[in-house]
Formats: C-alpha cells, sequence, structure tokens
C-alpha cells in the first residue's frame, strides 16, 4: 500500500487554534470557538488512531489517500475522509468516533447512541453521508473517463470499546459498518468478494495522483461564520517566549526583539503571516502584512515576503498582491 496523500491537521482545526491566538481572551465566542476545537481533535486522534491498521496493509498493491475534497458533477464539493484504492475496488472509508451503544433503525434510518451517561442521543448516520459521496465520486470518475470500478462504502467506529447493534432487517447495511480491530478482516473480505481486476496497477497510480490533484482544500471564512469583527483580531508578531504580541523589528538586525522579556527570534513572523491566511485573507500586499506584523516600514515587509517565492497576482509594484500559502515553507531553521 502506498500512501498518496497523507492525513495532517485539518485546516479547520488550524483555522480554530489562530482564532482562539488572537482574540483577546474575554471575547464572548470564545467557548463556542473551543467546543468546536475539542470536537475537531477528537475527530482528528480517531482517525490517526486507524493508522495502526492501515500498516498492517503496506505490501499490497494498494494507494490510500486522506481528505480528499473534488468538486462533483453538479457543482457540489464532496469530501472524503479516507479512500482505499485496490485494483478490484475503491472503498470510501468514513471513521467515526462515536462512543457507547451505536443503533442503526431499519425504517428511520436514523442513528442512536446510549452510553451510561445518556440515553438516545441522535447522531448523524454515516450510511446516508456515504450514499452521497458514493454517487457524487461516480459522477467524477466516469467525467474523467476512468473505468467503473465498484465503490464500496465502509464506516470505521475507532474506539474500540463501541458496540453496534441493530435488526435483522438492517443486516445488509451492517456490512458497511466495522469497528477498528475487525477492519483488516472486512478488507480481507472485500479482496475476496471483489478480485477481478478493474484497474491495472500501473493505472491505479494514475488514478490516486489524479485524485491528489484535483483536492481543493475547503477555506471557509471563518470571522464571517462566528461573526466575529475583524479589527477583533489581534495584530502583530507573538513572542515565542512570554506569547505576547509584543516583537519588533529592528531593534537586533534581521531579529525580532521582545522588549517585555528580551528576547529576540529570526522566524517569529512566519507563524503570523499563517495566522493572516487562515483567518484573514490568502492574498496580501506587503502593505497590509506591515500593519500586520507592525513592522517598522513597509520595506521591511517586503523583505520577510521574498524568501517565500510567493507567486505575485498582478497590481504595480506598490500595490502587487501576493498568494499565501499554508503551511509556509520553513526552509530555514534556528531561531
Ligand atoms: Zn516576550
Amino acid at each position: 500500500m502506498t500512501i498518496v496523500k497523507r492525513r495532517t491537521e485539518p485546516l479547520r482545526m488550524a483555522q480554530l487554534e489562530a482564532l482562539i491566538r488572537r482574540l483577546p481572551y474575554a471575547h464572548e465566542q470564545i467557548p463556542q470557538i473551543q467546543e468546536e476545537l475539542a470536537k475537531q481533535r477528537v475527530g482528528y486522534q480517531g482517525e490517526k488512531s486507524l493508522h495502526y491498521y492501515f500498516s498492517f496493509l503496506s505490501t499490497e498493491q494498494m494507494y490510500l489517500l486522506h481528505d480528499v475534497r473534488l468538486l462533483g458533477t453538479n457543482g457540489y464539493h464532496f469530501q472524503m475522509d479516507t479512500l482505499l484504492l485496490t485494483p478490484g475496488f475503491i472503498a470510501i472509508i468514513e471513521i467515526k468516533n462515536y462512543t457507547g451503544t451505536i443503533y442503526f433503525d431499519p425504517d428511520t434510518h436514523q442513528v442512536t447512541r446510549s452510553t451510561s451517561h445518556s440515553n438516545d442521543e441522535l447522531l448523524p448516520n454515516p450510511l446516508l453521508q456515504l450514499n452521497i459521496q458514493k454517487a457524487q465520486l461516480k459522477g467524477w470518475l466516469a467525467q474523467q473517463e476512468w473505468p467503473l470500478v465498484p465503490i464500496l462504502q465502509l464506516v470505521v467506529f475507532s474506539d474500540p470499546s463501541t458496540k453496534i447493534i441493530s435488526t435483522p432487517k438492517n443486516a445488509h447495511l451492517l456490512k458497511k459498518v466495522s469497528t477498528a480491530p475487525a477492519f483488516l478482516s472486512k478488507i480481507r473480505e472485500l479482496q475476496t468478494l471483489y478480485s477481478k481486476t478493474y484497474v491495472l496497477n500501473s493505472e491505479l497510480k494514475q488514478l490516486a495522483d489524479a485524485l491528489a490533484e484535483h483536492h481543493t482544500p475547503l477555506q471557509s471564512n471563518i470571522l464571517k461564520e462566528f461573526n466575529i469583527k475583524r479589527n477583533s483580531i489581534i495584530s502583530g508578531v507573538f513572542c515565542p517566549s512570554c506569547h505576547k504580541p509584543t516583537l519588533v523589528r529592528g531593534v537586533i538586525i534581521g531579529k525580532w526583539f521582545c522588549p517585555e522579556c528580551q528576547v529576540s527570534s529570526k522566524h517569529a513572523h512566519i507563524n503570523a503571516l499563517e495566522d493572516y491566511f487562515l483567518l484573514l485573507n490568502k492574498n496580501v500586499s506587503s502593505l497590509e502584512i506591515h500593519q500586520f506584523l507592525h513592522t517598522a516600514t513597509r520595506q521591511q515587509a517586503y523583505d520577510l515576503l521574498k524568501p517565500f517565492s510567493l507567486s505575485p497576482l498582478g497590481g504595480a509594484f506598490r500595490s502587487r498582491r501576493y498568494e499565501l500559502r499554508y503551511p509556509l515553507p520553513l526552509g530555514i531553521t534556528g531561531d
């Protein structure tokens, strides 16, 4: 198995973290942001925990892609947690970290969870979610003129203590559900059922690369979503030692200096530029960076952007805009 697209910390998580960093402690939206961040972290951990099981498939002719977001033929984007590409099938795998006892109702298609502390909490049905993703992926493959490989759906509950229950009427649906420890046997079972080759190994790599190339990450306007005014965002470069946005440029040549704790830093602006990307805008002018980083001059801001070789987006020299990236390349180390 080759990992074509690795799982990285979701952009959403980085945006929420940046928001907490750059809002005053007492801001009214902080509890809400923290609540969502906690959920995101648990989900991310659940997804990462499945890596152990994937490692057993390392010698197989398979390709693995994480977090793939594509433009569907209906004009809407669709996002898939994990895609496993094999010569006989493509599996869309949705990893859930629901704990407790999960019940799939065959009549209402509802999913409820009960735990020792609570009874019957209604949860989104991951199988319905996967149906939409399957239809979208099928359309995408047809549009890109790929062979019609069987597309399978699999929900994996990452917490080994999760108990899944249903009724005999629902047996066909539960074939698409697995717990983490049963995941490998599930894959083996599918390999036996779908042993016919639809895509040759050489083409499979091309398909995996095509999927990775067409991935378009979602970047939402997080300030708008949480109804936060732009001027609530704290500007400046944070000190790596006292964590205050107090760093000044130019006191020591080529470095940032903290007047509060006398610490100096060479690359403290990188995090600030990333925060700008995550919260404010994907592209910037040197004037905007001068204002956000509180550099002494606009030329200083320009000099800080230069080593990243950002793509210019047009505009005359003084108002030229550049495309920021996240994460910014850290080719330079040391502080
Ligand atoms: Zn400091």
